[in-house]
């Protein structure tokens, strides 16, 4: 048994904090912002809202907020469920040539008449702080970060905080969706990890899972890993975020008992969630910055 392992056997794993993270990266980030006020430029982040889902807008206010205590100037754009494709595309056409707006974020998901491929498609690659657009996505997919989508880019963010190895280390990312799962195994496998993808469709899960040094969950599953298909010794990120029928929020892994286990583990909530609206403070200002020249071009 490995030495970190003995410890996790020993006194459980530790907690990786990313509220606190989240927290100490908003400090560097006022600072920058400052910056760029000082030449001129205030970063912009145009918030679309289309219908009244209530999750969708909780999530739109505390990314409104957040911008606001670092100095971002975040311009939200509400509108009914009856907004027509056309609109809305008119809508992104005018927040990609305005000058003060710096990142285009397109609250998802979107009501089923909207063409949510093509709204996606529209935003302005230097403008997609998201990191969903296209071109993006294909510049994830050869190495190139330029936007990177912001939960993975948190999570690796807070693998690197927590000066967690990822190097040759077995990495299992369970879900495998365009948003979290997809970007996650990719921005793993330009870190040189040996990732594997699982999906609801994955026979025994817990047969790859256990052989994670590195577990990364994000399924939406309450209770989807439990302390037998973890390895003793692993690090376990939990993206999911469930609401239980008493109204708790938890996350895909049985934490309790995972955590007697592990040598590390991300809490929910406090753990991934605070860095997703931290990373696109964080794309929001990389792109400001690019624009006053601070920092290169996206794009050759
Ligand atoms: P999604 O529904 O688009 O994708 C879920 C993925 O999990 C799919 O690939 C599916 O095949 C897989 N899956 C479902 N059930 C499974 C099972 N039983 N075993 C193995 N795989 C299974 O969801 P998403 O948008 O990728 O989000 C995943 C979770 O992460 C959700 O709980 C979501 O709320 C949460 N999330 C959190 C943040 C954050 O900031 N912390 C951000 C985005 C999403």
């Amino acid at each position: 048994m490995t030495s970190t392992a003995l410890k996790a056997e020993q006194t459980g794993a530790k907690l990786i904090d990313g509220k606190a993270v989240a927290l100490k990266m908003r400090e560097a980030q006022r600072a920058r912002v400052e910056a760029l006020q000082a030449t001129g430029v205030t970063p912009g982040l145009a918030v679309v809202l289309v219908g009244d889902d209530a999750a969708s807008s909780i999530y739109v206010s505390r990314k409104v907020k957040a911008c606001e205590a670092v100095g971002i100037k975040s311009i939200s754009h509400r509108h009914p469920s009856s907004i027509t494709n056309e609109e809305l595309l008119v809508l992104i056409g005018k927040l990609n040539a305005d000058p003060n707006v710096h990142g285009i974020l397109v609250q998802l998901p979107l009501p089923a008449h909207i063409d949510m491929a093509k709204v996606l498609e529209t935003i302005a690659p230097e403008k997609d702080v998201d990191g969903f657009h296209l071109y993006n996505v294909g510049a994830l997919v050869v190495g190139r970060q330029i936007f990177p989508p912001c939960t993975p880019y948190g999570v690796m963010h807070l693998l690197e905080y927590s000066d967690i190895p990822i190097e040759g280390r077995n990495v299992v990312v369970i879900g495998a969706s365009n948003i979290v799962g997809k970007p996650m195994a990719l921005m793993l496998m330009a870190r040189d990890a040996t990732v594997a993808i699982c999906h609801a469709k994955t026979r025994d899960l817990g047969q790859w899972t256990i052989l994670a040094d590195i577990l990364v969950v994000a399924a939406g599953v309450p209770n989807l890993i439990v302390p037998q298909m973890v390895k003793t010794g692993a690090v376990v990120i939990d993206v999911g975020i469930n609401r239980l029928p008493d109204g708790k929020i938890v996350g895909d892994v049985d934490f309790e008992g995972v955590r007697k286990k592990a040598s590390y583990i991300t809490p929910v909530p406090g753990g991934v969630g605070p860095m997703t609206i931290a990373m696109l403070l964080e794309n929001t200002i990389q792109s400001a910055e690019r624009k006053a020249g601070l920092r290169e071009p996206a794009h050759d």
